[in-house]
């Protein structure tokens, strides 16, 4: 080795000592004519000190050229630092290292942005963070999010090994099964006009897998979905891939719960209360408005359709009539919302079709708004006591169709909940995590523009078994043996109980999602097949990686944890990737390239 102890390690027990440092300049200050060097590496750092009374020149002035983040072995004596120069913020601070030797591994450049200086480094725009990475991932911050990563990682394999399962690779080069997300494609050379498609997830080998007797499969599996980037997507991601023989959701749920225990304490030393609250996908929407309800705050949905059916107020009967509700929220203590901020919340309402939003202001002792002529007495008393409607309180309503009055005021909960959080209003605390498990969802949604349903998880769920019947006669009634599991708001996971049986997969596949025969034989033919041929009763689940390191770690930003990220654009600023690729490569391909940018 080069070096005989890290830059964390050293401790007045080492005074006296001769060592050898490696690492980067973190720091260089010259103090009358003595230099300070921080050496800093993965696990922390040390000053060293060259004293030109006691150095040759040549390694003196070399000392004085140094740039910041340049790599240097440094050898020499641990001393006791001189009375009144201790630095308590740093774990080494009472030692510093009489530099006898210096060795300059590498000579940096001038830096593009600071590093040794955390306020500093938070300012750096992150376009320049992502194209000089490696500076970037030497921040402390970043070193500890990759650390915590590999952390977490290593604790999930530990328990999923206890438990008795087998880390399964599945191919990267699958075969194109279009069905959710767009797909990456992969030309084939040996076959002009045959691709492969990266996988959205290992989905369907995972259940291939438990017809293999495999029965208890996992995998840190990375996924590919090439969908327009949102704040928290990437168009390659990790899961905690899972699935199990023999099961039901139960165990599923139990497995899941222990495994986020463990990693709880492992990463946070914090331990999560088990088993997790359960709420259906109607109390989620009833409740919260969304499938993926942060609970860490109330500002609950209320029910109001029984107190408006009759109303002379048409907007809200009018709703009830037509099979709708009326619902709404007491933002508690937004009375002070802004024009602009009734403002915003309309667009919300119009963009879920609706003609406006309708609210009630409490101030200076008197309901404002535009509605409350509309309303007897008899509604107004039932809004307050429904809603709780006390001064400075702001109440939303939505009449509508039940999902979408759900939907609106579930986006304007949390959208209130923000604001209120920035006036001082409503306070989350940072250590707090609200798991739970969102159950019963409907096993299809209805898409209105193609005019036919779609698996609201994916056509591999499983229905309910006392539903089966309904499939054919009512299938919006039919509820899916799925589960999702939420945190604080997000949504970590998802999964559910499979179909093993091919007559009922097929039946999915062509009669309810209306996959015509043969396509449906040419894109899952060979699940149907395998499911003839001995498939076990399975399910599973997948866990998004990327994300629940992102809460641990505390940050917003998937991009935090991830080492090398894309841009919103899908692209690598370090690596300038996508780039086009030569002619010959084209050609090999069978491919030719139209339209494409003119540079
Ligand atoms: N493969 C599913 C997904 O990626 C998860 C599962 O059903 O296990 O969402």
């Amino acid at each position: 080795m080069k070096r005989t102890h890290h830059c964390n390690e050293l401790r007045l027990e080492h005074i006296g000592q001769p060592v050898t440092l490696c690492g980067w300049v973190h720091s260089r200050r010259d103090l009358g004519g003595v230099i300070f060097i921080d050496v800093r590496d993965r696990e922390g750092r040390t000053q060293t000190v060259f004293d030109p009374s006691d150095l040759a020149k040549e390694i003196f002035d070399q000392a004085a050229g140094l740039r910041n983040e340049s790599v240097i072995r440094v050898a020499g004596k641990v001393r006791r630092r001189p009375d009144g120069t201790d630095n308590a913020k740093i774990p080494t601070g009472q030692v510093e290292v009489m530099a006898q030797e210096l060795e300059v591994l590498n000579l940096a450049d001038p830096l593009p942005f600071q590093i040794d200086d955390p306020e500093a480094a938070a300012k750096v725009n992150e376009e320049a963070r992502l194209k000089y990475r490696f500076l970037d991932l030497r921040r402390p911050e970043m070193a500890r999010n990759l650390r915590l990563r590999s952390k977490v990682a290593t604790a999930a394999r530990g328990f999923f090994d206890e438990q008795g399962f087998l880390e399964v690779e599945t191919p990267i080069l699958f075969k194109s099964t279009p069905e959710g997300a767009r797909e990456f494609i992969v030309p084939n050379r040996r076959e002009p006009g045959t691709f492969y498609a990266l996988p959205q997830s290992p989905q369907q080998f995972k259940q291939i897998l438990m017809v293999a007797g495999v029965e208890k499969y996992y995998q840190l599996a990375r996924c590919f979905r090439d969908e327009d980037q949102r704040a928290d997507r990437q168009l390659e991601f990790t899961q905690i891939d899972i699935e199990m023989s023999f099961i039901d959701r139960e165990d599923i749920y139990t497995l899941i719960e222990g495994l986020l225990k463990r990693i709880w304490k492992t990463a946070l030393d914090v331990d999560i209360p088990t088993p997790f609250p359960r709420l259906s996908f109607a109390e989620a929407l009833n409740r919260f408005g969304i499938d993926k309800p942060d609970t860490r705050f109330g500002l609950e949905l209320v029910d109001l359709t029984e107190e408006f059916r009759g109303s002379s107020f048409r907007v809200f009967s009018g709703a009830v009539t037509n099979g709708g509700v009326v619902k709404a929220l007491n933002a508690k203590g937004f009375a002070g919302a802004t024009q602009g901020q009734i403002e915003t919340m309309t667009e919300m309402a119009k963009g879920f079709g609706m003609k406006g939003l309708a609210y009630i202001k409490v101030e200076g002792g008197e309901w404002k708004s535009p509605i409350t002529k509309f309303l007897s007495d008899a509604e107004k008393a039932a809004l307050k006591t429904k809603l709780n409607l006390e001064e400075g309180d702001l109440a939303l309503f939505a009449a509508d169709q039940w999902l979408n009055a759900c939907e609106l005021l579930g986006k304007i909960r949390l959208y209130a909940a923000d604001l209120l959080k920035q006036q001082g209003k409503l306070s989350v605390p940072a250590n707090q995590f609200n798991f739970l498990w969102v159950i019963e969802f409907p096993l299809l949604g209805f898409d209105r523009e193609q005019n036919r349903w779609y698996s609201s998880h994916h056509p591999f769920t499983a229905p309910v078994v006392e539903d089966l019947p309904l499939l054919k006669t009512d299938p919006k009634k039919v509820h899916g043996q799925h589960y999702d599991i939420v945190v604080n708001g997000v949504e970590l996971g998802g999964g559910s109980i499979r179909i093993h049986q091919p007559d009922v997969q097929k039946m999915i596949f062509e009669d309810i999602l209306q996959i015509p025969a043969d396509e449906a034989k040419l894109r899952f033919g060979y699940l149907l097949e395998a499911f003839r041929y001995g498939a076990p009763p399975h399910g599973g689940i997948a866990l998004g990686f990327d994300r629940l390191i992102a809460i641990l770690c505390g940050t917003p930003s998937i991009r935090d944890v991830i080492a090398f990220p894309k841009t919103a654009k899908g692209t690598c600023l370090m690596t300038d990737s996508p780039a086009p690729v030569a002619a010959k490569q084209l050609k090999e391909l069978y491919l030719e390239v139209k339209g494409a940018k003119k540079e």
